[in-house]
């Protein structure tokens, strides 16, 4: 075959796949003639009378035929954090296509992944809520707006009334606006009287904010996009990126391929980076203090720290060296299984490059110890000076779309008020006070998994949960199950009758996220505007319009008209945000915070000249010998490490990505990778129903046996949920970081046996259409 005939070959199969949308998309349209004029022009190109430019011309035109009748939305996607942008495509309700506009998206430019490009059927699924509900005996009833809004309140209010605001509990959701978190923190003081609010950054990434608020400043990433495409090194801990954030890894990648960029992956399993990284290595599950300062020590043992940045910007440098002393390679070795000179060659590299960025996702946070974690990787970057540069910086990759802004950055935290004002400190909650025109509560409220343990002791007995579905999300689900059951009122706020929702008294219908308007926050900071492209499905609402009538029917007049003016009043009270409106975004694009004014043009990169810290330097701390609670339990019976998380074709807990079969076929059950080894010395086949047991649980799923995890690790992804299936089922709920109370997800004792042929015909445990919640472990 000739390059031609290739090419010609290769054009062909473009056409046949462009005449397939063109057709499915025509039909919607109800109009076949676009679909015949690229059939006429691919016979004519294949019969050698088109020419390839015509052929591609008749092609371009038919693509401007197919969208002039179709509604063109400019948005950000509703799936990650890493900030993606792209023009929705719409007709008559129904999400027809995306489409990356670079000029509206400085994070993605024209990439997307598959989430963001083609999971959309979930927002057309008939399972979507589209009235309220209200249970009576056992049964849920349809009930209308006002009704059902009457009936939170009445419940609410007679649970405040008798044991007082603090019986009352609010979780708030990281998929939904800033304006919409804004206003359910705002609801939880002004309205119920209680910081008793949460959500699900605290299973994922507080051991971030509580981390790096303390060394830096502030709890977020500090570098910027420019430092994900042109950064010397990087260093990956506890991050499937390809994965979980599949936009930034193709950045990475991008920078290793062109520009030789120098990338370290530290990782219990064989992730896809580690075939681009420069070094891989396999570390033991939940000893991260231990290899990180492990670098740390020898960095400065060698003299290869950066002196003159440490004397003029930082403080604690002392007693970190002191305190990383016993972290000799051997001592690494020991107790992570990083061999000496993987030690060496990362450390001698990370010191040595012009620029370093520290990334890292859930597999450093979610552990009893997760703050220390992320305290020990930012002393490591900033003995080697690589902090508050433009190619440099600290890089928590955030999971669900909106958990930097919804989940942090508005406050819906028992701590915080929007942008981290401590609910504590008498000067920021007066304003506040003026601002709401109540006495606002002076004491810290309670952690979502404070929450449930106050719950299971009667203390907090009515609920209100916006877009989360801890039944799933929260460790060891079947004690979750029992608190939920046991509350004296539960209201439910989703898009789908989740499993939480089912355990509701009053369930309300809200939107997805293409059925809004509002702003995300992305890991970087960007914050970029939301657009609703389809209407909310029968009586749904936005979030934002049902709190607001919740707290209107309590007696609180907001009087918002529109999102845009709940943002005007969350940058009058929220010095971060002080220069953030509509309007600008409208305009710029995006604008990362800080943005303390309206002439200020945002902070793409943190820290440049100083510290986010009441001397503007970074503080470093010692930390010590951090590993998980259940290394020191009897382990005989439990003689292997599971840790939990995500594949690329789903997503959180599965409430959209479950809903959508193109993405199903890929990974349509819940799976547990085993290495052959193991697998062997238990008798285990490839694709054979294995029984998985913890010291809270079993579940059964199928086993993948794979060398991507070691011998005495096995991996199960968290997004799937069937009779059996719930990786949650096997997690410990007890043992919380003592700082972030993030339970510890990511390493849990268990045991695997073989399912017998007989149980294993009634054994698989297809991904259930109902796995709701949008949990970001
Ligand atoms: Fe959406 Fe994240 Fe995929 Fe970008 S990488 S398209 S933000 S899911």
């Amino acid at each position: 075959m000739t390059d031609d005939d290739t090419e010609k070959k290769g054009v062909a199969g473009f056409m046949s796949r462009a005449k397939e949308q063109a057709q499915s998309t025509t039909e919607k349209l109800e109009d076949g003639s676009a679909f015949e004029a690229l059939e006429h022009a691919a016979e004519s190109f294949a019969a050698n009378t088109m020419s390839e430019g015509k052929l591609f011309e008749t092609a371009d035109a038919v693509s401007d035929y197919r969208l002039k009748d179709v509604d063109v939305t400019d948005t950000t996607c509703g799936y990650c954090a890493v900030g993606c942008r792209f023009d929705i495509y719409s007709k008559d309700g129904e999400v027809l296509g995306v489409r990356p506009n670079p000029e509206k998206a400085p994070i993605n430019g024209i990439s997307t992944c598959v989430k963001g490009k083609f999971s959309y059927e979930y927002v057309n699924s008939e399972d979507r809520l589209t009235q309220p509900l209200i249970k009576e005996n056992g049964e849920f009833r349809e009930a209308s707006w006002d009704e059902a809004i009457k009936r939170i309140v009445a419940e609410l209010g007679r649970i405040k009334e008798r044991h007082g605001a603090d019986a009352l509990g609010v979780i708030s959701s990281s998929r939904t606006s800033n304006e919409a978190n804004y206003l359910m923190q705002k609801f939880a003081r002004q309205v119920l009287g209680t910081n008793n609010i949460d959500n699900c950054n605290r299973l994922c990434h507080s051991p971030t904010v509580a981390g790096l608020s303390q060394t830096v400043g502030f709890g977020a990433a500090s570098s910027g996009i420019d430092a994900f495409e042109n950064a010397d090194c990087y260093v990956m801990a506890g991050s499937n990126t390809t994965e979980a954030h599949p936009v930034l890894a193709t950045k990475i990648k991008q920078n290793i391929k062109d520009n030789g960029a120098d990338a370290f992956v530290f990782d219990p399993r064989k992730i896809q980076m580690a075939q681009f990284a420069t070094q891989y290595s396999r570390v033991k599950p939940g000893y991260d203090t231990v290899w990180i300062n492990g670098l740390t020590r020898y960095i400065i043992e060698n003299d290869l720290h950066d002196e003159e940045f440490i004397e003029e910007r930082t403080v604690g440098f002392e007693e970190v060296k002191e305190g990383v002393e016993k972290f000799t390679p051997e001592f690494v070795e020991e107790k992570t299984n990083v061999p000496p000179e993987e030690l060496k060659n990362a450390a001698e590299t990370i010191a040595k490059a012009d620029s370093c960025v520290f990334c890292w996702t859930l597999g450093l946070t979610e552990h009893s110890h997760g703050t220390e974690n992320v305290i020990s990787m930012a002393n490591l970057a900033l003995v080697t000076g690589h902090v508050g540069t433009e190619k440099s910086g600290l890089a928590p990759f955030r999971g669900q779309n909106n958990v930097q802004g919804g989940g942090g950055d508005m406050g819906p935290t028992p701590g915080n008020f929007p942008g981290y004002q401590k609910v504590t400190t008498d000067e920021t909650r007066e304003k506040f006070e003026d601002a709401y025109g109540v006495d606002l509560p002076d004491k810290r409220g309670l952690t979502v998994t404070e929450q449930f343990l106050a719950a299971d002791d009667d203390e907090i007995r009515g609920m209100f949960v916006q877009g989360e579905n801890p039944i799933y999300s929260e460790p060891n689900l079947n004690h979750t199950d029992e608190i939920i059951t046991g509350l004296d009122f539960l209201a439910v706020q989703d898009i789908f009758l989740t499993d939480t929702a089912k355990h509701a008294d009053v369930v309300l219908p809200a939107n997805a996220s293409v059925e809004t308007n509002g702003t995300f926050t992305s890991s970087t900071r960007h914050v970029q505007l939301v657009k609703r492209a389809v209407d909310p499905p029968g009586n749904a609402k936005p979030d934002w319009e049902i709190t607001q009538k919740l707290a209107k029917r309590f007696g609180y007049d907001w009087g918002f008209r529109n999102p845009s003016e709940i943002m005007d009043e969350i940058n009058e009270l929220t010095p971060i945000y002080a220069g953030i409106t509509h309007e600008r975004l409208e305009t710029e694009g995006s604008i990362p915070w800080p943005c303390w004014d309206e002439d200020h043009p945002g902070t793409p990169n943190l820290y440049l000249d100083e510290f986010n810290t009441d001397d503007g330097k970074a503080h470093m701390f010692p930390t010590d010998v951090s590993g998980p609670v259940e290394a020191d339990m009897d382990d005989e019976e439990f003689p292997l490490a599971l840790t939990t998380g995500r594949v690329l074709y789903q997503y959180h807990t599965g409430t959209m990505s479950n809903r959508e079969p193109g993405i199903r076929s890929y990974t349509d059950e819940l799976f547990a990778e085993i290495h052959p080894a193991t697998a062997e010395k238990l008798g285990i086949s490839d694709e054979e129903y294995v029984k998985v047991t913890s010291r809270a649980d079993s579940i059964t799923v199928l086993a993948q046996v794979t060398e991507r995890p070691s011998e005495d690790v096995i991996f199960v992804p968290m997004h799937y949920f069937g009779d059996d299936g719930i990786a949650n089922r096997l997690t410990d709920a007890e043992h919380l970081d003592p700082q972030a109370h993030v339970p510890e997800y990511k390493v849990t004792d268990v045991r695997i046996t073989p399912v017998e042929s007989e149980s294993a015909q009634s054994a698989p445990n297809p991904v259930a259409a109902d796995g709701n919640g949008q949990n970001d472990n």
